[in-house]
């Protein structure tokens, strides 16, 4: 049982010189929301956000270093050497006009106010060493449940801010939590409004879900009706019958945004997974990787020295162990959902994972880059700059991934007199 009011936080150093420094000036201060949650279920907490009723200007005057974050929201940023704390002044939430952001803010005089604005129970307890727990809504009896509730009616915290339906999920699916009857059967009801928020915003909340320790709550997306309006592939490949093995799959995932991307999209043509990425705002580096992943997950690379430098050579050598990961988790999924028995090739998978691993510590040249000739040797020998010139570095390049021996100049050198030779005796 947890006792709220025996209930001791332990606050990084700057924190509580942060909060002393409030109290001094006769102001209230609480670390709030996220942390105090993080720090009662003995997980990190990411950041630390301070609650108090100084206003934005007072704040600024306790601390020598801030910068002004969000003053029209309240918040400053206070630095404690190269660490800034958002310090937010109570706040009470206007109406929601848009559907995702207050008209206005209205600061508050009671901390209480300001819990209440807060989206779930489990985010809205504040903490001191002075008061201890404030815990207004029942968090702390949601944490022990393992429960996301509303703070307050479900359909008007969600009327008021659709992101809250997508965090709701996030949330259950970090922390592993269910979440609450009403508070679901609100989202459910609401899906559609999803569709007021920015793409960005929505790609936040679906990138921590598939990123979190259970990935397959991306199934909640689905089973609330939210999927379709945030991305009708999601909701097609979710309905789809490779249903489980996707889910199955995420679960036995890479915890990397475009590898946990492209098990989910594994079964779409890669430009309609790029363009659903694409339409989800994602960066283009994870669009590009997952894309790879997409396009390569059936490429058969023979289990010899010779192909998987080839296939170093082709892919880059860095992608190698990402797509041998990538096929043992489709083996490996395959197996356990639709018991189709895969232990050889998952043998094999590992058999070649340790033959890269050995051609890397060997250090075999696998590029034009470790190439021991290079085009100004080749012109040297009489060969003028152009494409006859690249493809000549190609072969060398081709011999040298047949047998690493051969990565000599002089050999090299030979080797290209010999085929010059050939050409003028033609
Ligand atoms: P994380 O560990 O992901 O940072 P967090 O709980 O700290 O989780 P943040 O998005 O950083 O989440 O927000 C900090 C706090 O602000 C939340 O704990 C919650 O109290 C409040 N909050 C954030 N977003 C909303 C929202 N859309 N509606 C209501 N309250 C919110
Ligand atoms: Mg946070």
């Amino acid at each position: 049982m947890i006792n709220a009011k025996a209930l001791k936080i332990g606050l990084p150093e700057d924190v509580e010189k942060i909060l002393n420094t409030l109290k001094e000036a006769n102001f209230e201060g609480y670390v709030v929301g996220g942390c105090v949650r993080d720090s009662i279920m003995k997980r990190n907490p990411k950041d630390w956000d301070i609650t108090t009723n100084a206003k934005p200007e007072e704040v600024k005057e306790l601390f020598s270093r801030t910068v002004d974050t969000g003053l029209k929201h309240g918040t400053v940023t206070v630095m404690m050497g190269k660490v800034g704390y958002e310090v937010t002044t109570y706040r009470i939430d206007g109406d929601y006009k848009d559907g995702r952001h207050p008209e206005s803010v209205t600061f508050a005089e009671d901390v209480v106010e300001d819990l209440k604005r807060r989206d779930f129970t489990i985010n809205a307890m504040a903490y001191n060493t002075k008061d201890g727990l404030r815990d207004e809504f029942g968090g702390i009896s949601d944490i022990r449940k393992g429960m996301i509730r509303c703070v307050g009616t479900p359909t008007e915290r969600f009327g008021e801010d659709a992101l809250r339906m997508m965090r709701a999920i996030r949330f259950a699916a970090q922390l592993g939590f269910t979440i609450h009857r009403d508070t679901m059967a609100a989202i459910v009801s609401l899906a559609k409004n999803i569709e007021k928020v920015s793409k960005e915003r929505i790609q936040m909340e679906l990138t921590k879900t598939l990123l979190s320790d259970r990935p397959e709550s991306v199934d909640l997306f689905v089973q609330t009706g939210l999927a379709k309006y945030i991305l009708p592939e999601l909701d097609e490949v979710l309905t789809s019958a490779k249903r489980v093995l996707i889910l199955r799959m995420l679960k036995n995932a890479e915890a990397t945004a475009s590898v946990r991307y492209a098990v989910l999209f594994f079964d779409l043509e890669e430009e309609r997974a790029r363009k659903a990425l694409r339409s989800l705002k994602l960066d283009n580096e994870t669009i590009n990787q997952a894309c790879k992943l997409i396009r390569h997950q059936d490429e058969q690379i023979r289990l010899n020295e010779v192909d998987v430098r080839e296939a170093m050579y082709e892919l880059g050598s860095d992608f190698i162990p990402t797509l041998i990961n990538f096929k043992k988790n489709v083996a490996k999924s395959r197996q356990e959902i639709l018991y189709i028995p895969t232990g050889k090739s998952l043998i094999q998978l590992d058999m070649m994972d340790k033959m890269y691993r050995q051609i890397i510590a060997r250090g075999d040249c696998v590029t034009l880059k470790d190439l021991k000739v290079n085009g100004k040797d080749l012109m040297e020998l009489g060969m003028q700059p152009g494409s006859e010139l690249g493809e000549m570095l190609i072969l060398l390049l081709h011999t040298v991934l047949e047998n690493p021996l051969n990565n000599e100049k002089e050999t090299l050198l030979a080797l290209v007199e010999g085929k010059l030779k050939e050409e003028d005796d033609e």
